[in-house]
């Protein structure tokens, strides 16, 4: 059997006054060998210029403490909605965010960005997808990178587009050149969109069948609050949402997921980050018992 290689991290910020440095230096207090975080306020598109965001130190420091680059991600902002034509503004704007994103992901010297596929706003999935695809198509020939775009499965809120695995195959067949497209697994978001993760070799059987595992670039490790197929899309910590520790942490030892960069982004709870706990207990596989008391 092939060694177990576990990348497991978490989201972090990236804030002043350290931004880089202080996600780096957050992500090591965690006890995580990858990490993700935002080049910017996650629900807008203003960014700082990259020369003021400490990342020559953030990235000494974390080369010295043995990160590997190929497995940190960033996350897009997820204002971004490239699934709609209707919108002309909206559209364009996104498709500018996407390659500007794309060149500041680069910047870090990381590899992987994160995208929600984006909404369809009722115009019909076909359309969403349709649009989403042109956009990408456009961003990835114009973007001058080497930066792959990881597309989320989402948990079918709204009228959200990347809702089942056909979905997604159907984005990344649309654009012609798409060998830099990939997926981004979020376990909240699939079992809320009503996959059974209590049988997770037939979902990443399914997944291999319909994308295929070499797509799979990033997967996120959430509980949920809400049961399978309730289409809510919210977090919750590891053992204490509906699909508990033994679930999730199946996931993150399965060998077919090895080396795969795999990402918390639980709540934090009585304002603390739950990371560094949750990090430990999936690493080792050992569940403690109301860890958050
Ligand atoms: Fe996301
Ligand atoms: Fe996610
Ligand atoms: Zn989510």
């Amino acid at each position: 059997m092939e060694k177990e290689e576990l990348y497991l991290g978490s989201h972090v910020d990236l804030k002043a006054p350290n931004y880089y440095l202080g996600t780096v230096n957050d992500a090591i207090s965690y006890g995580a060998n990858t990490f993700m975080f935002y080049t910017g306020a996650p629900q807008n598109t203003f960014r700082k210029p990259l020369s003021e965001l400490k990342i020559a130190e953030g990235r000494a420091l974390a080369k010295a403490k043995g990160f590997d680059e190929s497995k940190l991600i960033v996350h897009a902002p997820y204002i971004i909605n490239a699934a709609n034509y209707a919108n002309p503004e909206l559209y364009e704007m996104s498709i500018n965010t996407i390659v500007n994103e794309m060149r500041r992901t680069a910047a870090f010297g990381v590899k992987i960005m994160v995208l929600h596929p984006g909404s369809h706003v009722g115009l019909g999935a076909e359309n969403g997808i349709k649009a989403l695809a042109k956009a990408l198509d456009v961003a990835l020939r114009s973007d001058g990178t080497d930066v792959k775009i990881a597309i989320e499965t989402m948990a079918g809120k709204g009228h959200e587009i990347g809702v089942n695995f056909k979905e997604i195959k159907s984005i990344i067949d649309q654009v012609p050149n798409n060998d830099r497209l990939g997926v981004c697994l979020d376990t909240c978001h699939i079992s809320d969109a009503g996959y059974d993760l209590t049988d997770f070799d037939s979902v990443i059987k399914e997944f291999d069948e319909i994308i295929g595992l070499d797509r799979l670039l990033v997967v996120h490790v959430n509980d949920s609050k809400n049961p399978m197929g309730a289409h809510k899309d919210r977090h919750e910590n590891i053992g204490y949402g509906y699909l508990g520790f033994e679930v999730l942490n199946k996931i993150v030892h399965h060998p077919l997921l090895n080396g795969i960069p795999k990402i918390l982004e639980t709540p934090y709870y009585n304002e603390k980050a739950p990371y560094k706990q949750e990090i430990e207990m999936l690493r080792s596989g050992k569940y403690v018992d109301n860890w958050r008391d």
